[in-house]
């Protein structure tokens, strides 16, 4: 296949922001990376996904075929987007590369109806500690009484063609819930009203199961992203990668789910994974990803790459990985670097993961 991250019009050389979900259980989530992705995953196609880790790559073809609706000058610098499906706060924590979060930026969905929650304001405090910025989705606005569904429109011609007592509604909801982010020391307003962003949130209002706002989330993370992270976002050659999780695969032998942040990985690479015996050193038989949209852990048929750039989710498969750890970093060995070193750093990995579990 072509590999999906090669960029297309970035002369920049960025690569693509990763971005996590979070929020409050039965906020919408699940829903939420359905309906971005076109999947029925919180319907059971992947059958208890929601307790698992994947991502999803959203290649800049695919964004803006989504938000053409909103005329925006829609100039992706970036190739695409990489999603990162974090049910809950424990992988969240443990999900780092080089002592930082994983993640460039999140999606924080609040249940407009239900408001801030417990979970809610848990990972509020973690993305605050983490200094990852964010955006707002005030999910479920199609529950509000009388809502008129636009399908997949964008949210301002949506709510131009609400009655006048859903409006209301809307505002009363809306209000209450930048009162509750006021209670927690952070100003909020909608999208395209907010005039400084970074310093005032921004909320996206959107439906998961009509889609609507859906392209104004899409292309506000983008634009915002490789506006204000170009820094961050430059590509670099030095492999920075991060494995997600550690399974059997029918057919495949024990494979490992990583997010590549930075860097190259090739067919035959050698590389060094944390292990729970000592340090795995083993070679990479193939670089599989799932295919475009579609999530990691869905089961299918997978696309084979001779070499992957970042950033991307990748399922690896290697001889050895029975006893790799999650939430380690991934190390290439090249014709220069001491074996011995590598191996070392890489065990490194081993106790600060294994503190962050007794903490959590
Ligand atoms: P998660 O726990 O945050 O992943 O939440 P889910 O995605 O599993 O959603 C919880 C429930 O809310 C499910 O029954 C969804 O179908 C429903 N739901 C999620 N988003 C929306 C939405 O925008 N509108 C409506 N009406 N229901 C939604």
């Amino acid at each position: 296949g072509v590999a999906p991250s090669e960029s297309i019009e970035g002369e920049e050389n960025l690569r693509s922001p990763i971005c996590c979900i979070m929020g409050h259980v039965d906020s919408g989530k699940t829903k939420l990376l359905d309906c971005i992705r076109g999947t029925n995953v919180q319907e059971g196609e992947a059958g208890g996904i929601t307790q698992q880790i994947g991502a999803t790559y959203f290649p800049a073809e695919n964004i803006r075929e989504r938000t053409r609706e909103l005329k925006a000058d829609a100039r992706l610098k970036v190739p695409g987007l990489l999603v990162i499906d974090t049910p809950g706060h424990e992988s969240f924590t443990n999900l780092r590369s080089r002592g930082s979060s994983l993640c460039d930026l999140a999606i924080l969905v609040v249940d407009i109806k239900a408001g801030l929650q417990p979970q809610t304001i848990e990972s509020l405090n973690l993305l605050r500690m983490r200094n990852t910025e964010f955006i707002i989705a005030l999910n479920k606005v199609d529950r509000l009484y009388g809502w008129q569904t636009c399908k997949n429109a964008p949210i301002v011609k949506s709510l131009k063609q609400q009655p006048k007592d859903v409006i209301s509604e809307f505002n009363v909801e809306l209000k209450k819930v930048k009162n509750q982010f006021q209670e927690q020391g952070l100003n909020t307003e909608l999208y395209y009203k907010n005039k400084e962003m970074g310093e005032t949130f921004s909320i996206v209002p959107t439906s998961a199961v009509s889609g609507e706002g859906v392209p104004d989330l899409l292309l506000l993370l983008v634009q915002w992203a490789q506006k204000t992270m170009v820094e961050k976002l430059t590509y670099v050659d030095e492999v920075q990668c991060t494995v997600l999780e550690v399974k059997v695969i029918e057919g495949h032998g024990t494979t490992i789910d990583v997010v590549l942040v930075n860097g190259e990985l090739h067919e035959g690479d050698k590389i060094v994974v944390c292990g729970l015996q000592g340090p795995i050193v083993t070679t990479i038989r193939a670089l599989l990803t799932p295919h475009p949209m579609k999530e990691l852990r869905v089961k299918g048929t997978y696309l084979h790459y001779k070499e992957i750039k970042a950033a991307q989710g990748i399922k690896i498969t290697a001889q050895g990985l029975e006893h790799a750890i999650a939430g380690t970093a991934l190390h290439v060995v090249g014709p220069d670097d001491d074996l011995e070193a590598i191996k070392e750093s890489v065990m490194e990995d081993m106790e600060s993961v294994m503190s962050r579990i007794e903490k959590s």
